[in-house]
């Protein structure tokens, strides 16, 4: 496995393979690797001839309030277990190699980020989009993997590749869970062992609604008012949002009809988690 962290170095050694016809994956991640992120390389490793995965912990994306500074940093174990899962190549710059100066220029998302995250943490979606489009123009893959636990985020990259008219494939992989359903995240870390224990009811609360969503009975609503109810009685930390919404345009849902997201995210003592459930719906039916 080749490890970059100088974009020169990497963007040299992925023309070179290139040269030779290879199809490059992408997985964008911030490090703390877990089976979440793996999934994600599998399947880039199945449908491209070379995988390239970045680990970079974005400053951009982060308000000044969050858990930057806490976010889970584990370089060398991430590099091991990366190589033992078949990855070819790692870009691991620093903050000074994607951002030797203040940036004179942005994204800026102005669709579909006034609800869910977007709502709750001003100019995420900015940063995510800003250091996505760079890290795309470094690698510049055929295909670029994201994970449907950010579904709000795959939703807004997905948007930017075709406003811009990106020459990547956005593709988005399933969430992948723990025994118990708590999606997996670096978060999790930070989670005291208590909280650990309550974090399931995040799903819990999601699966409930996603049910009451098929079931048809009640409109979204009363799903939301009993699914948060079932969130807060079982865990220490606060609800920031609970919401049902069209997927992935993340408009108000008129009827059951198309793709219907169910989201949702719990701030705890040192971790902030999401989750959301995304279900499919053939016919129209009314709310
Ligand atoms: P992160 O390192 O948290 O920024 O995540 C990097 C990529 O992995 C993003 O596309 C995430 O959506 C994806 N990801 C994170 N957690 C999971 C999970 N539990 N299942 C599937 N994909 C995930």
């Amino acid at each position: 496995m080749k490890i970059f962290t100088a974009i020169q170095e990497i963007r040299t050694h992925i023309s070179e393979r290139k040269q030779h016809g290879e199809m490059i994956g992408f997985v964008p991640t911030m490090g703390a690797l877990h089976e979440g992120h793996f999934s994600l390389m599998t399947q880039a490793l199945k449908e491209n001839d070379a995988v390239v995965v970045s680990i970079f912990v974005n400053p951009l994306q982060f308000g000044p309030d969050e858990d930057y500074e806490a976010y889970p940093r584990t370089l060398d174990a991430d590099l091991e277990k990366a190589e033992a899962r078949g990855v070819d190549i790692v870009f691991a710059p620093s903050a000074a190699e994607m951002y030797p100066e203040e940036m004179q220029t942005g994204v800026h998302v102005h669709e579909g980020t006034d609800v869910l995250c977007g709502k709750s943490r001003p100019g995420h979606f900015d940063g995510v989009a800003t250091v996505v489009l760079k890290l795309l123009q470094i690698v510049q893959p055929a295909r670029s993997y994201f994970g449907q636990k950010d579904a709000q985020q795959a939703a807004v990259l997905t948007n930017m590749a075709r406003d811009f008219n990106l020459s990547t494939e956005i593709v988005t992989g399933p969430t992948v869970r723990e025994p118990d359903g708590l999606a997996l995240s670096s978060r999790n870390v930070n989670l005291t062992s208590g909280e650990r224990r309550e974090a399931v009811w995040l799903y819990e609360g999601l699966k409930q609604g996603a049910l009451w969503i098929e079931e048809g009975s009640y409109g979204p609503g009363e799903i939301l008012k009993k699914a948060k109810h079932t969130v807060e009685a079982n865990i220490s930390g606060t609800i920031d949002y609970m919401d049902i919404l069209t997927y992935p345009g993340l408009k108000p849902v008129k009827e059951w009809n198309g793709q219907v997201i169910i989201a949702g995210a719990v701030q705890f003592s040192g971790a902030r988690l999401i989750d959301n459930i995304i279900l499919s719906f053939g016919q129209k039916e009314r709310v």
